[in-house]
């Protein structure tokens, strides 16, 4: 969100300089899997599956012009999603009024060498390889403008009468600004709270994944089923994922996460017992109460903007979460109407904890 956002205000004219306490992109932003949907999509509220929706037109013209500017290809596919369930009555009702999305059929016909199960294809759902995308909007930031600190952890946000005057590093260092984007994923209510101000009820759930490395065109679907999904790569690689743990700020991997999540991922795709599992990793979502994030002013400050709760759908949201949160900033229009985003107003403590 944060690098998003600086390469599109950097397009209107701004000064904008980013700062991260490790490298940047290296957050949930890097470990996540990189899918364009909400699994399943009557699972999240509509303000969610407006913001991927939005995203998803977004994204051709978004990737074509990062690649072009950096040289990388964040490998947009739209490849579609096979879904085994569960097949619960909110998915047979959101079937029964998006029929033209859905094809229902059998995994082994879609995935010769997968499992023989009922499963629905959503045609529509596309994926980015997100590292890639993170690398190509790094140089392309940094290409128009953007000053980009990595290793410079942000202490907290300096205020006076209730206007950003600047960041404070934990350095000591003190840099001037009147604007200020907190886009620090699971770690935002640290700077808030550090900061003097409320928190949002943003709180880590760490996500565990692994990768095999398979030939191209091994998986030519992405396939999810009970909560456990997989994704193919163009070159061949496929993801497995994923957990979801509370442990705090813990960035570890387990044994029994790779046991939970190699055990699902043999069911669906049995094939993956031949394939050599080359890595795991895990990351720290930004989980928020309601699942839906938030975009726009702090209340009662000037200067402070929010950009943070995407929980598990934030390569999906990104470009229309940045896209809206510059569009408040600069004063310009956007298709999107910012109020479900809002922080509420009057209880900035209304968001109970997730
Ligand atoms: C295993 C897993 C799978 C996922 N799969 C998907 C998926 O398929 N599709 C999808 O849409 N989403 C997915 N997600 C969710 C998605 O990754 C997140 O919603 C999204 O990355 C959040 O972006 P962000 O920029 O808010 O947070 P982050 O990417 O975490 O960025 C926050 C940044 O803030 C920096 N920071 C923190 N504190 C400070 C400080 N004090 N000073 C300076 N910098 C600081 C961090 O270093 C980090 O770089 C997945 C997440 C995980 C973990």
């Amino acid at each position: 969100m944060g690098l998003m956002t600086a390469w599109m205000l950097r397009r209107q004219g701004w000064q904008v300089t980013v700062y991260d306490q490790a490298e940047a992109f290296a957050g949930s932003s890097w470990a996540g899997g990189g899918i364009i949907s909400p699994v399943p999509p009557w699972s999240y509220p509509l303000p969610v599956r407006q913001l991927v929706a939005a995203s998803l037109r977004q994204y051709p013209e978004l990737v074509a012009e990062l690649h072009g500017s950096s040289g990388i290809d964040p490998e947009l596919i739209r490849a579609g999603l096979l879904y085994l369930g569960p097949f619960d009555d909110a998915g047979e009702d959101w079937r029964s009024r998006n029929a033209a999305q859905l094809q229902v059929g059998r995994l082994n016909d879609w995935l010769p060498g997968a499992a023989d199960l009922p499963a629905w294809q959503f045609t529509n759902v596309a994926q980015v390889r997100n590292p890639r995308l993170g690398q190509a909007l790094l140089q392309a930031a940094i290409r128009q403008g953007v000053v980009v600190h990595q290793h410079s952890p942000v202490r907290r946000i300096h205020l006076q009468a209730g206007q950003v005057t600047g960041l404070e590093l934990r350095s000591g260092e003190l840099q001037p600004c009147r604007h200020t984007v907190l886009a620090a994923g699971a770690w935002s209510d640290i700077i808030l709270r550090n900061s003097g101000l409320a928190g949002l009820g943003i709180k880590p759930l760490r996500g565990q994944m692994l990768l095999w490395q398979a030939p191209p065109g091994c998986l030519t679907h992405m396939v999810t089923g009970h909560g456990k999904y997989l994704i193919p790569r163009r070159d061949g690689h496929i993801l497995g994922g994923s957990t979801v743990e509370d442990v705090g700020f813990d960035n570890a991997t387990t044994a029994a996460a790779l046991d939970e999540i190699q055990h699902a991922c043999r069911q669906m795709f049995p094939l993956l017992k031949e394939l050599t599992l080359v890595r795991q990793w895990s990351g720290l979502r930004p989980a928020i109460a309601g699942d839906i994030p938030v975009i726009g002013p702090m209340p009662d400050t000037q200067g402070l903007w929010l950009n943070t709760g995407h929980y598990r759908n934030g390569l999906g949201m990104a470009p229309a979460s940045c896209e809206l949160l510059v569009s408040l900033m600069t004063g310009t229009k956007c298709p999107l109407r910012h109020e479900p985003y809002a922080m509420p107003e009057a209880q900035p403590q209304a968001r109970p904890a997730a």
